[in-house]
């Protein structure tokens, strides 16, 4: 029976579009959180058009399918990870890229790496801000789908602040534009903002109008050694209660030394937290923004300061913050957290997983978008040491439990997925989750779209 239903779909679309070979299927199955519990799919359908992909959805929807979206696959909380009978909707063929820089937006296809969107923004001066560390290797499509993040969040707010537009094709098949290349707009429901960062769970994404700006000013960059990460994360608070700093980013002495064993950087590794902090002000503001941010750091006992107008030098900083992860990775297990917190709070968050950590005898390593009180906490453990495994969870739900307890969040910008769903009841409660259900079963009668993510 599932093998001719597929046959039906391999047979509607054009040839290579629907791939079924083992081996290929594969690639398709987890993101990068490596959900073990991931499935297998009866097929991955790598769409070359938004009709193909309403074809697939309209096949699915007739035979009440699962169909998980997917971008790129670089998701931090299993959010495409691959359903059991389902198939996976790959928009990774769906690359194309236009400017209109009379209107400064940018019309693109899900598939097209944010990477690439910069890139092509750039040839005509204009700049798209969103820059999650994974910029060279997520689409725009997955950015969308989870709100994305990143590094100059801090001052230019994230993914869902530069959609201006989008093309969606719902539970049923049928293709929806929502907004357009005006800057403004209110009329009717906000509709366009309930599918951002919907994880693939109220409808496939299949073109973005994102609004660009000009391009970033070159700036400064301040890089401050501190003995201790709450010591840092206070000089994070004072500054920002007293400048709007372009970057504030966090690195602990565990992420530091993983980072140096990875790659080097030239980082002292002995450093207790290293923050970094970029001013991209005009002139002479720029001068005394970087001053302020100085002064809060020295006032919170930091042990070096350093300050560069070079960008290459700036960027090896930045870089070993970016590579962050993909070194921790390489320490052993890991469990991707993602918790935030009201910015005062920050040193509170900081100093509570501290606390976590030695109660469940796991290394939590942690970076931070600290600009934003948003922290990612990485649990290392030992897959093979069954204590370690506990420890790793336990630590895993009580650092969300303690981000909820300090009115925070327990996600900033990776998304709910199938690794944290768990906890968002806790989060949001009773009356919330059940509003959040029915505007899911109006979109999605039969649950059809992304089962088993978020929900
Ligand atoms: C090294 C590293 C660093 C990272 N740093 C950051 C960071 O700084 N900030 C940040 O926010 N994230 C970061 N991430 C997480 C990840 O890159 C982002 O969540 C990214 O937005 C996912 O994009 P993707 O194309 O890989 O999406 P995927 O992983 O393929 O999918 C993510 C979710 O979006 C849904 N989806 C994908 N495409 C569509 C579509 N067209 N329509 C509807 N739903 C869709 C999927 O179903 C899934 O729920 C990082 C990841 C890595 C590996």
């Amino acid at each position: 029976m599932e093998v001719d239903t597929v046959a039906e779909l391999v047979a509607a679309l054009p040839p290579g579009v629907v791939v079924t070979g083992a081996a290929e299927v594969e690639k398709y199955r987890e993101d990068f959180a490596r959900d073990g519990s991931a499935g297998v799919p009866l097929a991955v359908v790598r769409a070359e058009t938004a009709g193909q992909v309403q074809q697939a959805v309209r096949w699915a929807a007739a035979h009440r399918t699962p169909v998980v979206p997917r971008g790129a696959g670089t998701g931090l909380s299993g959010g495409s990870s691959a359903v059991d009978g389902g198939i996976t909707i790959s928009l990774d063929r769906m690359r194309a890229i236009e400017i209109d820089p009379a209107c400064q937006v940018a019309v693109v296809e899900p598939g097209a790496l944010n990477v690439e969107v910069k890139r092509a923004a750039a040839e005509h001066g204009l700049w798209y801000p969103p820059d999650p560390s994974s910029f060279e290797i997520c689409s725009i499509g997955g950015n969308l789908a989870t709100n994305a993040g990143g590094l100059c969040c801090v001052k230019y707010g994230v993914t869902t602040d530069y959609v201006l537009g989008m093309d969606v094709v719902l539970a049923d098949g049928t293709l929806v534009t929502l907004g357009g290349k005006q800057i403004k707009d209110v009329a009717g429901l906000s509709l366009l903002k309930l599918f951002v960062g919907s994880e693939g769970t109220l409808g496939i994404i299949t073109r973005a109008i994102l609004r660009l700006i000009p391009a970033q000013r070159a700036g400064a960059t301040l890089v401050s050694s501190f003995p201790t990460m709450t010591a840092a994360s206070r000089a994070v608070v004072a500054i920002r209660n007293r400048v709007r700093s372009s970057m504030l980013e966090l690195m602990d002495n565990a992420t530091i030394n993983a980072v140096e064993d990875w790659r080097s950087h030239g980082l002292d590794r002995s450093t207790g937290a290293l923050l970094i902090a970029q001013s991209d002000a005009h002139g002479a503001s720029c001068e005394a923004e970087i001053d302020v941010i100085r002064r809060c750091c020295e006032e919170e006992s930091a042990t070096e300061v350093f300050t560069t107008t070079d960008a290459d030098e700036a960027d090896l900083f930045v870089s070993a913050r970016r590579n962050a992860f993909m070194a921790l990775e390489y320490r052993g297990s890991v469990l991707f957290e993602d918790v935030g917190v009201p910015v005062p709070l920050l040193p509170d968050l900081i100093d509570g997983m501290a606390d976590i950590s030695e109660r469940c005898g796991v290394e939590i390593a942690v970076v931070a978008h600290a600009g934003d009180g948003n922290t990612h906490p990485i649990v290392v453990y030992d897959a093979a040491d069954p204590a370690s495994v506990t420890g790793a969870r336990t630590a895993f739900d009580q650092v969300m439990a303690l981000a909820i307890a300090l009115g925070g969040t327990i996600t900033g910008e990776h998304g709910v997925g199938r690794a944290k769903k768990g906890a968002l009841p806790d989060q949001l409660g009773a009356d919330v989750m059940a509003l959040t259900r029915r505007v899911k079963d109006a979109l999605d009668p039969d649950g059809i779209l992304n089962p088993g993510a978020v929900l």
